[in-house]
Formats: C-alpha cells, structure tokens, sequence
C-alpha cells in the first residue's frame, strides 16, 4: 500500500494540485482546507505524513507542526512544510519545531511526489537515535564530582491556575552549590526555608547567600530563613549593585515583607555588592557575576573550582531563533556559559507560549536547549519553569528537549530541575 498523507492548505487549488500530484504517484493521498481540523483529522486518520502550509488562517503551519511534533501519539507523523515563504527564518522555525522538510511554492511538478516519498520512506531518525529518550529524562549525579548542587525550588511565582502539588516541585528558586567545604545558596525563593532548617540542624554558623536579583520569587523565602533568627550565626548576602538603591535598603525591604509576625533578626548580616566582574570567593573557587536579559539589575552566576564550571542564571530572556541583528544576548551568554559541565537556565515557557509572551525576561526552553548547544555545555537543566504548568506540560517538554538536543546533535544531557534533585560535576 502506497504512503497514506494528509495535507493541510487552506487554498484548495493550491493543496488540490498537490493531491492530485501525490494520488498519481500511488499514495493515499487527502486534501483538508479547515487547519483547524488538522489535529482531530490525523489521529482518525493516522497518516504516515502530513503535508503542511505555513501561512493558513485558523491555525498555522508552523503551530501545527509543533503540536504534532510535541503530541506523544502524533510525533512519529513526517512532517513536510511547503510555503510561499523562503524566509531564511521561517525554514529555521520549521526545523527547529521538527519538520522533515521544508518545501518552496511554487514547486517543482516533477519532484514534489519524489521528494514526498522519499521523505516517507526514510526510517524515523528520532526513533533510532539512542540519544533521544521516550520517556522523560532524569539526571544522575557525577561519581568524582568537585562541585555539588542541590535544587530546593525551580518555580516560579504561582498564579491563578498553579496546581496543588507537583513531582518537580512548587517552591520557587533556591539552589545550592557545595565546593570543598562550602555551600553557597543561590537565591532566596520559597525552597530556601527547607535549605535553613537543614543549616540550623546542622549547626551551621556562617552562610554565603547571593541573590540574582531583588523579585519576589528570589527573595520570598528570606523571612522564614531559620539562620537568620539564630543568633551567633553571621549571613553574607550579595547581589547585584543597583545605581540607585543601596543593597542595605533593599534587604531591608524584602524581609520587612516575609519576616513572620513577632520574628525577629538574631544573625549579623553582612551585605556585599556585586559588579560584573570575577571574584575569588574562597581559596580555589571563583564566582563570576554578569548581567542577565531581565528587568532591572539580574545577576547570573558562573562558579568553577577544580576545572569544573557550573553556570546559574535562573531569570533570562534568550531571544532564541527569531532573533534581529541587535539581540546577541544569546551569543554573549553562550560565551560565558562556553564548556560549562552544567548549566541551570531559565526555561519558563514552553516554545507555544514564548511566542506570546516575548519581552517578559523569560526564555521558552528550546532557545535554552540551543544556547547550551552552542556553548558545548554538559548539561542543562531547564529551570525556573511557569508554576501553571501542571506536570503533563513539563514532561513533555523535558522528553521535547532532549529530542532537539539529540537532533541538533549537541553533546548535552538535559532535563527539567526539580525540588530534591542532586547533581555532582
Ligand atoms: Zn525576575
């Protein structure tokens, strides 16, 4: 039996022609005009190909090809993109979303059945590749690791639709990096009151806390930071310096609004402000602030000891594929990032909802998979993730970005973080 196909054009003389092109070369071939239908269209129908427009009122090409390409039951559909369009962009997206091939209009009548076949009959590379998992993927910790991590929050701020519980967590940021002897606390999100009782357990007198910047996810669990009612007990904090605001005001505010009702501060409190520049935060082991894309001053951190090199940066837009001669922030990062064992990137949105939502300061997590990529990093993990998203979402985007990593052929082992996890690197 011939390949079966369904096309989706909404020009039915444009997508008829096609028809008619492939039902002579022997396929199965169907025509729908309502992109719309698409979606329903295909999981009756089950077709080894679909044939996709880009440009296409309802629903788009490029939109539908993603949603086929992220769908469990649907993602082993070829998908061909055929546009007017021959913007070098447009050809990227479609690649970038997982179309098997990018075809021009008007296009060749003797080829365009050959290049279909020829499509169809290639054996599904993802469902080779070893590299691309089917199930969602889990990061194990190093044997010989010189640097340890260990995820407390990942979130961000919840909303209206925040589900009530969730395997990779709802505590928002809060990371911790062991070097040598020392732990230095990365933010101060919800996940940092867990990480305090800990400290307090383990009898803890000197703290080294760094904020990326002063937003409530970053600073919301700062109050109820056991260690800073203990008394005895000295807390450096450091974070970015802002040019008109001293951090001591700025402290000040974010625990005037978590300090429960009656508590009090019992530690000393050191205050530090960063520039962008390299500090040696203990012997051995240098800490790198630089500016994050992200409103106001955002830090991200590189830390390195022992040749090995960790990268947090949990709040920043990567402008991703799209990107105008102007943005290079992505390209800037990547050369900080460059070689990393493991880099911790804001991933808030799935590559659909970016879309939607640019310019927030929040990065969809397929541009954090490519920035990763092209820094020849380790690892990713994909942080900072929306707290809406319940966990169907982000299992499908961790299974998602590992496939892209594995076809773009970057030597990266990525997944989501999640409250609980350890890493050695
Ligand atoms: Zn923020």
């Amino acid at each position: 039996m011939g390949l079966k196909v369904l096309i989706v054009d909404d020009d039915d003389i444009a997508g008829g022609l096609s028809r008619d092109l492939l039902k002579d070369a022997g396929m199965d071939a169907e025509l729908i005009t309502n992109s719309l239908k698409a979606i329903d269209t295909l999981r009756e129908m089950r077709p080894d190909m679909a044939v996709l427009d880009i440009l296409m009122p309802g629903i788009d090409g490029l939109s539908l090809c993603h949603k086929i390409k992220t769908d469990p039951e649907l993602r082993f559909i070829k998908v061909v993109m055929v546009s007017g369009k021959s913007f070098e962009a447009d050809k990227q997206r479609a690649r970038q979303y997982g179309a098997d091939l990018f075809i021009e209009k008007p296009y060749n009548i003797e080829s365009f059945a050959s290049q279909i076949a020829e499509v169809g009959g290639r054996k599904d590379k993802t469902a080779e590749t070893p590299a691309a998992p089917a199930s969602v993927p889990q990061m194990k910790s190093g044997a010989d690791a010189a640097l340890q991590i260990a995820i407390y929050g990942a979130r961000g701020i919840p909303g209206q639709k925040t589900p009530t519980s969730s395997a990779y967590g709802l505590k928002t940021s809060c990371v911790t990096i062991d070097a040598g002897d020392r732990k230095f606390i990365f933010d101060a999100g919800t996940g940092i009151v867990q990480l305090g009782a800990e400290l307090a357990l383990s009898g803890a007198k000197e703290i080294f806390l760094f904020l990326t910047h002063f937003h409530p996810d970053h600073t919301r669990g700062l109050g109820e930071f056991q260690p800073l009612h203990t008394a005895g007990c000295s807390i450096h904090i450091s974070a970015g310096k802002e040019p008109d605001r001293p951090l001591q005001d700025l402290v000040t505010e974010a625990l005037e609004a978590t300090l429960p009702a009656g508590a009090s501060v019992e530690a000393e409190i050191q205050l530090h402000e960063l520039f962008e520049q390299v500090y040696e935060v203990c012997p051995g082991v240098n800490l790198t602030s630089f500016y994050a894309n992200h409103p106001g001053t955002t830090l991200g951190f590189v830390v390195q000891a022992n040749d090995r090199k960790v990268v947090f940066c949990p709040d920043s837009e990567l402008y991703g594929e799209g990107a105008t001669a102007l943005q290079d922030y992505d390209d800037r990062l990547a050369r900080i990032a460059q070689g990393a064992d493991l880099i911790i990137h804001d991933g808030r949105y799935t590559a659909e909802d970016y879309r939607t939502i640019k310019n927030s300061g929040h990065s969809s997590f397929v541009s954090a998979v490519h920035m990763a990529g092209k820094a020849g990093a380790k690892r990713l993990l994909i942080f900072h993730m929306d707290s809406q998203y319940p966990d169907d979402v982000l299992d499908r985007m961790g299974v998602e970005a590992a496939r892209v990593a594995a076809e773009r052929g970057y030597k990266l082992e990525v997944a989501l973080a999640r409250e609980g996890l350890k890493i050695g690197v």
